[in-house]
């Protein structure tokens, strides 16, 4: 099976729409998204709506979380935060209520996903480093884990209590390792490259690779300057940060 894995869709529909059919073309069977389907960009129930219609399982992320509730999104920065409470008001309470249903972590076959961390998933922290990896890699019953949250690719591998850190485009999992993989980010990449990213896990080939894709950027912006949300989360985008 080839599994497509889309991380921080982040409500950019023209991107996720260049991704599913780079994916599609790579013969993806099966999509998963590691969380953050809304937030920041202008087309959160749309690409809800698409997830649902390729019926990808998805786990929560922080800025899903906080669109489907009423609790004031008050230690976001001031940018996310008027994202959060735009992005609420365009959901109706059937999208909120699913946002809200999503799980922390779900295990697919022999993966599993979340979206920040396996240790305390719901505290949202970050996994930058081989410290914040061990802490989530400890806790890790499947051999590959994907997760979202950073918005730039990269991937951990656990052995025998060694932690290293692994920039890839082509990974080759090898048996007796725990691999912490992240997709980087279909809607909103922050590693310095603008193009769309996310991975594919071919189960039968052991392998996990990494595509960057090029989309509508113009349209995705200009929708979000119209629709009155902050015109910094327009311009981060021509930057890839
Ligand atoms: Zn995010």
């Amino acid at each position: 099976m080839k599994y497509a894995v889309l991380g921080d869709i982040h409500a950019n529909l023209e991107a996720l729409e260049a991704v599913l059919a780079d994916a599609e073309r790579r013969g993806a069977e099966q999509y998963v998204s590691t969380g953050d389907i809304v937030g920041y960009n202008a087309n959160p129930a749309e690409c809800m709506d698409r997830l649902r219609e390729i019926g990808a399982p998805a786990v929560q992320g922080n800025h899903d979380h906080y669109a489907s509730d009423t609790e004031s999104p008050d230690f976001f920065n001031p940018i996310a935060r008027k994202a959060i409470l735009w992005t609420r008001h365009q959901l109706d309470a059937g999208h909120r209520q699913r946002l809200a249903a999503l799980p922390m972590t779900l295990r697919i076959a022999d993966f599993t996903i979340v979206h920040s961390s396996l240790f305390e998933p719901e505290k949202w922290g970050y996994i930058f480093d081989t410290g914040d990896a061990a802490a989530s890699l400890l806790l890790q019953q499947t051999p590959l884990c994907f997760f979202g949250h950073t918005h730039s690719p990269a991937a951990f591998r656990m052995k025998e209590g060694r932690v290293e850190f692994m920039p890839y485009e082509t990974l080759r999992l090898e048996a007796g390792w725990k691999y912490l993989i992240n997709p980087g980010s279909v809607g909103q990449p922050r590693d310095r490259n603008p193009l769309a990213a996310y991975a594919l896990y071919d189960d039968r080939q052991r392998t996990v690779s990494l595509h960057r894709v090029e989309y509508d950027m113009a349209a995705t912006q200009a929708k979000i300057l119209k629709s009155g949300l902050p015109e910094a989360d327009a311009v981060r985008l021509s930057f890839g940060h």
